[in-house]
């Protein structure tokens, strides 16, 4: 059984519509109006298929098929979403792709009147991209959230969540309820793009992705002196900049010293008082590194903790360090990698297994069921970005690895 290609890939366009702008970059924040445009075309573009639209607590939606869940609809479910938020000038498959192909599964499901063993369900979850908290709407499905927490987070534009939320219509009390208990669904399987370059470079049509990476971060600051730049010395200073940028040049080798599969990043760097003719008294950075393995994470955190502090000390320094706790890498369930495995067979697909470098919604989904992702070609490996794009035969591929993996997941007849 193959996917509708046509009706797959004009959805996928039709969607774009929704926050597009002109550098041809999607901005659409969880809970923007064009986020909420984006939901309401989609509802209706779910009745029209015949479809049922459920938005739990928190915004999380989920769309189910009435007809096919006629006398099975009280089992554990089997689970395919992603989301449709974007980060800022976004690109236009990052979270659609997954969310759009798992609805066009159901509806090639219910068109072709399979007979299953349990719903499959497809899902939207909601702010992935962390407006508020990364992965917000399936954290609260895991985990929960309290009103107070709720109440304390703060969107990326310094608006209040709980403003924004409750004038969408939202309830926090009704939000902080959110949890799925254990056992609830039967398993939950996530297509998203690669948003990396190996599939390309390989020439492969998916990926079985066999976990999620750890990932740990923090922000650094080196606390110097503010002197005159023309009267000081050099070997008089306590310059943070310099402190800091011997810091960051020390990065990239620490990560190699744990292993090729370990990256660290320092995309924010911040300087006062910001003089140019000033030595710098503070400086800060934002680090965020990752490896498939927790162990190796948390080596490479220890590393770069006892770096910082010889950077600062040899200059005189001290550094202040605020460190997020570790996020641990979430392996994938065999189960469901193998249903994948089988599906990509079926269809006559290359593939190979493939770590997922970036957090996804399906990290949390595993902590509440087995779970699997799988990976298409990204063009260059773009991603976050209006260049980011994956041919739609690829988008094809990948929606037709996903339908066979959930009929095998909902034991429906796979011949
Ligand atoms: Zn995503």
């Amino acid at each position: 059984m193959l996917v509708n290609a046509e009706r797959l890939t004009t959805t996928l366009r039709a969607l774009a519509r929704f926050g597009l702008n002109e550098d041809g970059g999607v901005d659409r924040a969880s809970f923007s109006s064009a986020d909420r445009q984006a939901r309401t075309w989609l509802t209706s573009w779910c009745e029209e298929q015949g479809l049922q639209v459920a938005v739990d607590g928190i915004g999380n939606m989920i769309v189910s098929s009435p007809e096919l869940e006629r006398g099975i609809a009280d089992r554990a479910p089997v689970w395919s979403g992603s989301h449709i938020d974007a980060v800022p000038n976004g690109g236009r498959y990052d979270g659609p792709l997954g969310v759009l192909a798992a609805i066009e599964c159901l509806t090639r499901l219910q068109e072709e009147e399979v007979s299953l063993e349990r719903p499959v369900r497809a899902v939207v979850y909601a702010d992935e991209e962390g407006n508020y908290a990364h992965l917000l709407g399936s954290s609260a499905l895991a985990r929960g959230f309290t009103v107070d927490e709720l109440s304390a987070l703060v969107g990326r534009d310094g608006d209040r969540f709980a403003d924004t939320f409750t004038a969408a219509g939202g309830d926090l009390l009704a939000a902080a309820r959110v949890r799925l208990p254990q056992g609830s669904i039967h398993a939950s399987v996530e297509l998203h793009i690669e948003q990396g370059p190996v599939l390309e470079r390989e020439g492969l049509d998916v990926a079985n992705v066999t976990g999620i990476v750890a990932i740990g971060g923090g922000t650094l600051r080196f606390l110097g002196r503010a002197d005159h730049a023309g009267t000081t010395p050099m070997d008089g200073r306590q310059d943070a900049v310099l402190a800091m940028a011997d810091f960051v040049t020390r990065l990239p080798g620490l990560a190699r010293e744990v292993g090729d599969t370990s990256v660290v990043t320092t995309g924010i760097v911040k300087v006062w008082p910001g003089g140019s003719n000033v030595v710098a008294k503070m400086a800060e950075v934002v680090v965020d590194y990752r490896d498939p393995s927790t162990e190796k994470a948390a080596a490479l955190g220890d590393l770069i903790a006892s770096a910082a502090q010889d950077a600062a000390h040899r200059r005189g320094l001290q550094v202040e360090s605020h460190v997020e706790p570790l996020i641990p890498a979430a392996p994938l369930h065999e189960t469901v990698r193998q249903a994948i495995q089988a599906s990509v067979q079926a269809h006559g697909y290359s593939s190979r297994d493939l770590p997922s470098g970036a957090g996804h919604d399906s990290q949390n989904l595993a902590t509440l069921a087995p779970t699997g992702m799988i990976f298409v070609p990204s063009v260059d490996g773009r991603s976050h970005s209006p260049a980011e794009l994956t041919h739609d035969a690829d988008v094809v591929r990948g929606a037709n690895v996903l339908l066979g993996t959930l009929m095998r997941l909902a034991a429906a007849p796979t011949a």
